[in-house]
């Protein structure tokens, strides 16, 4: 189940930026990866948060895949360049709030 405060934001952004970028539920995602953009068929996927995860790390995870989304359909962008990051830093991303989870999903699967 996706938390109301994840749909809001999505919703938000995506009538600011001018994305139709879908959302939508995989229970497979969540122990490593919490959520993910995927280009080809332009929607976010959100896995189970964890129970302790607050209002503002919530709006960071969707704030970080709104980022993907925005970069994939301006410049076929599909990292974490210095590029990507001007543009999640204009989406409202908190660098730091991420770096954590950006670290251990790296390590994992290589991509978020
Ligand atoms: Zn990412």
């Amino acid at each position: 189940m996706i938390s109301a405060t994840i749909k809001r934001e999505h919703k938000r952004l995506c009538d600011d930026w001018g994305l139709q970028t879908g959302l939508q539920y995989n229970g497979r995602l969540g122990r490593l990866v919490l959520a993910r953009y995927r280009p080809s068929i332009d929607t976010i996927e959100i896995g189970q948060m964890p129970d302790d995860y607050g209002r503002d790390a919530l709006l960071d995870i969707i704030r970080h895949e709104i980022s993907h989304a925005l970069d994939w359909h301006r410049n076929n962008g599909a990292d974490h360049s210095p590029r990507w990051r001007a543009l999640a830093r204009l989406v409202g991303c908190h660098p730091r709030a991420t770096s954590t989870m950006e670290q251990r999903v790296k390590a994992v699967q290589g991509q978020c």
